[in-house]
């Protein structure tokens, strides 16, 4: 079955014909681990777990590789500000490294919270140095790169084309541009391959190179570790939108300079999470976290279930009402699938399941229409034709796309949700490890999702707050 992708450099929803066949590479651009990721990130890589969950439902073996980006990437994404590590560093009092494994972890601990799967390369960019010089050596070689004040800049007017992504061509860039002017730089939106400490002399994170000792700039790590898990040429490149104009055409650019051949031959882009008709970004102070959510009494596939709602190329706008009948949809979809559990399979039933089966791969393969195969689904659901076992076992091959955890789904007891009662196991563990503050803080979590648990001496009980 063909997959139809809408692809970002053709502007055009394309048919995807793999680089090997059957095969297929995906590179996601990872989180820069400074601070933790906001429910608008995590939109973004919820689209993308989807994205190659469609490819393994059509049979593909996928290869996904993510960058941890714990070096390089400053406040601005054009070479300004201070490293975005030294910020967090300083913010917390902690040093770089430990600011960067901590939100690491916690980045990792919402995407297994949230069922997305985890790639099958995680690469961090300290750890990947050396490609990265060898990288910035061929760059250079080819004549691409010039040195100012012991930085490596990429001198984009000798790269043809460097704007074809974004759609605009250098003149453009350079009369509507907003870049801060660097004295070093000979036109403004060069960028920096390799910072010597001549610009920051704070950074904590160096290393020796043939330029001076320093460290990376942030869009050449995503080239140099893509190239060393997926080869000179990969299938599919994905992030979000506001990666188009900077971060992903100064990738092609250096990447083609040192490749000499199309680097990437499909672009996916996700559009924005928005609040109040901003898009949330971690910039505008105060953010949502998906803590914040599981705070609130959602639970993360809650979250999950209001992203499969809407296109990933729409912009989707967050409130907690819009979320609420997010949860309440997708509480109706669990009590439905264990009602069709319980129903008899004894009935004589006229209806097959064949159009959904064949209508959900033309949709999910139809630029990832995950909200018109979710509508399927519920029409399947609700399809009283079809026998109660063979409605499942399609949800189920459904769910293996849309990552609800459905066939897991157990009955909830006594009306005690599954997210409370997720609370409820871990303040057991933490009580028996004696972690008492541990342990009361997911007291407060239950009492605040509706719920009182009592510890007897046969174990815990758990009631609805009447
Ligand atoms: P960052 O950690 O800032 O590099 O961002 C991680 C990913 O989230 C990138 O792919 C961004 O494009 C994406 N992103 C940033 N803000 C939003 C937002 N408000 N909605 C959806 N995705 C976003
Ligand atoms: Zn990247």
């Amino acid at each position: 079955m063909k997959i139809f992708l809408y692809n970002t450099l053709s502007r055009k929803r394309e048919e995807f014909v793999p680089i090997k066949k059957g095969n297929v590479g995906i590179y996601t651009c990872g989180p820069t681990v400074y601070n933790y990721a906001h429910i608008g990130n995590l939109r973004t890589y919820l689209f993308e777990d989807i994205l190659k969950r469609i490819f393994i439902f059509n049979g593909y073996k996928a290869k996904h590789v993510m960058n941890v980006t714990d070096v390089g990437h400053l406040v601005s994404d054009s070479d300004e500000g201070e490293d975005k590590m030294v910020v967090g560093a300083r913010r917390e009092k902690k040093t770089v490294w430990e600011i960067a494994r901590f939100y690491e972890d916690a980045f990792f601990s919402d995407t297994d919270k949230l069922n997305i799967m985890k790639p099958d390369v995680i690469c961090r960019a300290t750890e990947h140095i050396q490609e990265m010089k060898d990288l910035i050596s061929k760059i250079k070689k080819n004549g691409f790169t010039y040195e100012s004040e012991g930085n490596i800049y990429f001198e984009i007017d000798k790269f043809q084309d460097y704007g074809k992504l974004a759609r605009r061509n250098i003149a453009d860039l350079k009369a509507g541009s907003r870049i801060e002017v660097d004295k070093h730089k000979k036109n403004p939106h060069d960028f920096v391959l390799w910072f010597t400490k001549s610009k920051h002399g704070n950074q904590d994170m160096q290393w020796d190179s043939p330029w001076g000792r320093g460290f990376p700039g942030w869009h050449v790590e995503c080239s140099a570790m893509s190239m060393k898990y997926l080869g000179g040429s990969i299938d599919i490149h994905c992030g979000g939108i506001d990666h188009i104009s900077v971060h992903h055409t100064n990738e092609i650019a250096q990447s083609e300079a040192a490749t000499g051949k199309k680097w990437v031959n499909y672009w996916l882009h996700g559009e924005f999470l928005v609040v109040d008709k901003e898009r949330m970004a971690k910039s505008a102070g105060e953010f949502l976290t998906l803590e914040k959510l599981i705070d609130a009494g959602f639970s993360p596939l809650d979250y999950r279930y209001f992203c499969l709602g809407a296109h990933y190329s729409s912009q989707l706008v967050f409130s907690y009402e819009a979320l609420e009948s997010a949860r309440n949809g997708f509480k109706n979809m669990k009590d439905r699938i264990l009602k069709l559990r319980k129903m008899s399979s004894s009935e004589v039933f006229s209806g097959s399941v064949e159009h959904y089966a064949s209508e959900f791969i033309k949709q999910i393969n139809d630029d990832l229409n995950v909200p018109k195969a979710f509508a399927l689904a519920w029409d399947l659901i609700k399809d009283d034709n079809i026998l109660p076992s063979d409605r499942l076992t399609l949800l189920y091959d459904f769910d293996s796309v849309f990552g609800l955890g459905l066939k897991d789904l157990k009955e909830e007891i006594m009306g005690v949700p599954d997210e409370v009662m997720a609370l409820v196991r871990d303040r057991e563990i933490a009580r028996k490890e004696k972690n008492w503050k541990e342990a009361d803080l997911l007291r407060e979590k239950i009492q605040k999702a509706g719920f009182v648990v009592k510890d007897t001496c046969v174990g815990t009980e758990i009631k609805k707050v009447v």
